[in-house]
């Protein structure tokens, strides 16, 4: 029963695929475009104890001040 169940999920699934593949994809391709325009990512915040630079989304913020790793923030 479970084996029927999977290839009617399958074949479900095969459909779905054949009829939104069109859609699907622009979807994914207009939220790389957004990703691309978005100019975030590529700031450089120097790390208050250390000095090192990490990017805007990597870095450690605490109490309003950027740092580099959960060390340097002093969180554990
Ligand atoms: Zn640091």
């Amino acid at each position: 029963m479970l084996i029927k169940f999977l290839a009617l999920a399958a074949i479900f699934f095969l459909i779905y695929i054949t009829f939104f593949k069109d859609s699907n994809k622009e979807v994914q391709s207009q939220r790389k475009q957004n990703k691309k325009s978005e100019p975030k990512g590529d700031v450089m915040m120097e790390c208050e104890k250390c000095g090192t630079f990490v990017s805007e989304d990597e870095a450690i913020i605490k109490d309003a001040k950027f740092y580099c790793s959960k060390k340097c923030a002093g969180l554990k």
